[in-house]
């Protein structure tokens, strides 16, 4: 199995957004991987289709580790940039204790969501506002450097100047799709001397209760500017991978790359390669509050919806059905491809139940090493999970064969495949085995019930209420039949 990892970690192929190409992955130092990921913004609960992020992001770390690399992971809170208009709370009276309230109220809602779809977490998951001083500081650089503006009070990066010294904003988007992308985000026009200008420093208006002091005023930092801080504090000024939802390339991750490059006075575009998962769609229209249908991941795994015929999925089936299409796919929500995520969960943890039928040979049918050299080549293609599920089930068909003595396996190989598909299976997709617990607990209290009914009906024969007692007995005659003596 040694072996099988060590060419493993020296084979990885990842496509970088920013080259737009599929590259071999080099750590920039050997064996040591950081990696950056933008976490959740605290105003809403989080959707399906952040969870995909997450979900993938964590497929990623815990495949780095397993081929043990040393990773520090780093995912932020944004905890900030909240007003009056994006937080979605109708009582809320802009008060401090409403905000605090609030981003508390989203922050354990995510963590508890992370936690039920096996979501390991980060090394480091800092909060925005934890590092206000370090981001004024960065502010002041870009000031210093002249790549920045005043204009109503807030601080604007300057992206013609930055042009003419760096020449670069808008690589992940390749320049081209820049104007128009500016267009439909036309929300990035306002109060600014130029199109394409970020703020880097948002003055405090109608007396908002979340400031801070600045050599500017009091205000709050840019959205981006938390990202390039944190990242750069956590991981340093360039490290090897940097991950979002696909949304973000523009303009968050754009900006997070200007921002680095003039801080840090570079171009190495803060990571050195960009990773960025695909959009969920519902039976094939994108996902947005405009068109009401946002899923929340406990509409669905409370049966709140329609597509499911109002049927509780597991949430280790979502985490299934949502690693089942490539992460740089868009991703189609309907009742059909739950259904098939549900049979491919009980299929593949069947594995683990079946093997034991296996009756061991003297030489086995294929090459064992071979199938568990394709797990290990699938997501090395740039994390090709359907691949790996595929190899997966390649390996699952193999042992029916065996149990039905079309073919036979040597006990040593059937320790392998029986290693390898826990590895895979559990370890790195993290489809743990469902407990039914809920049942158990059903039959118990049940049992608990009738237990209670009878001893209130014995005291009340001896009370000689026998109204009341023959009531009980006619009531649990379908649980149990009563003889008096
Ligand atoms: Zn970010």
């Amino acid at each position: 199995m040694k072996k099988i990892i060590y060419n493993a970690k020296n084979q990885i192929f990842i496509y970088n957004s920013i080259n737009r190409k599929k590259e071999k992955f080099i750590p920039i130092k050997n064996n040591y991987i950081n990696m950056y990921v933008c976490g959740p913004t605290l105003y809403n609960y989080i959707h399906l289709g952040n969870c995909r992020t997450f979900i993938f992001f964590d497929i990623v770390y815990r495949y780095f580790k397993h081929l043990n690399f040393n990773v520090k992971y780093v995912r932020n809170i944004t905890d900030i940039n909240i007003n009056n208009n994006n937080i979605n709370d109708k009582n809320l009276n802009f008060q401090y204790f409403n905000y605090i309230t609030i981003i508390q109220k989203y922050f354990l809602n995510f963590n508890k969501i992370l936690k039920i779809l096996n979501i390991l977490s980060p090394n480091i998951e800092p909060k925005t506002t934890c590092h206000i001083i370090e981001q004024i500081e960065n502010i002041k650089k870009i000031v210093k450097l002249n790549l920045a503006y005043k204009y109503n009070g807030s601080i604007y990066f300057d992206i013609e100047k930055y042009n003419k010294k760096n020449g670069n904003y808008g690589k992940i988007l390749n320049n081209i799709n820049i104007k128009n992308e500016f267009i439909i985000k036309n929300k990035f026009l306002n109060e600014k001397k130029n199109f394409f200008d970020f703020v880097i420093w948002k003055k405090n208006k109608n007396n908002n209760i979340i400031k801070w002091n600045s050599p500017w005023g009091e205000g709050i930092p840019g959205w981006h500017m938390g990202c390039t801080t944190l990242s750069n504090k956590f991981l340093g000024n360039y490290f090897d991978i940097h991950g979002g939802g696909s949304d973000l390339k523009f303009p968050h991750h754009e900006c997070e790359i200007s921002q680095s490059n003039v801080i840090n006075n570079n171009n190495n575009n803060l990571a050195k390669y960009w990773l960025h998962t695909n959009m969920l769609t519902i039976n094939n229209k994108k996902m947005s509050k405009s068109l009401n249908n946002f899923i929340l991941p406990y509409d669905i795994i409370n049966g709140k919806l329609k597509i499911t015929n109002y049927k509780k999925i597991n949430p280790i089936i979502i985490r299934l059905y949502i690693i089942q299409t490539h992460y740089r796919k868009v991703i189609n929500l309907s009742k059909k491809s739950i259904e098939n995520a549900k049979k491919n969960y009980i299929s593949l943890l069947n594995f683990f139940k079946k093997v034991k039928k296996v009756k061991t040979k003297k030489k086995s049918s294929i090459d064992v090493n071979i199938l568990c050299n394709e797990c290990y080549n699938s997501l090395n293609d740039d994390f090709n999970i359907p691949l790996l599920i595929y190899n997966l089930f390649k390996i699952n068909n193999f042992i029916d064969k065996c149990i039905n003595k079309e073919l036979q396996i040597t006990f040593k190989d059937l320790e392998k495949l029986k290693k390898i598909m826990k590895i895979f299976i559990i370890d790195i997709l993290g489809l743990k085995i469902i407990k039914k617990k809920k049942k158990l607990f059903k039959k118990k209290k049940i049992y608990f019930l009738i237990k209670s009914l009878l001893k209130i009906r014995n005291k009340m024969k001896k009370k000689k209420m026998y109204y009341f007692s023959d009531k009980i007995r006619k009531l649990l005659k379908n649980y149990i039949s009563i003889i008096d003596k």
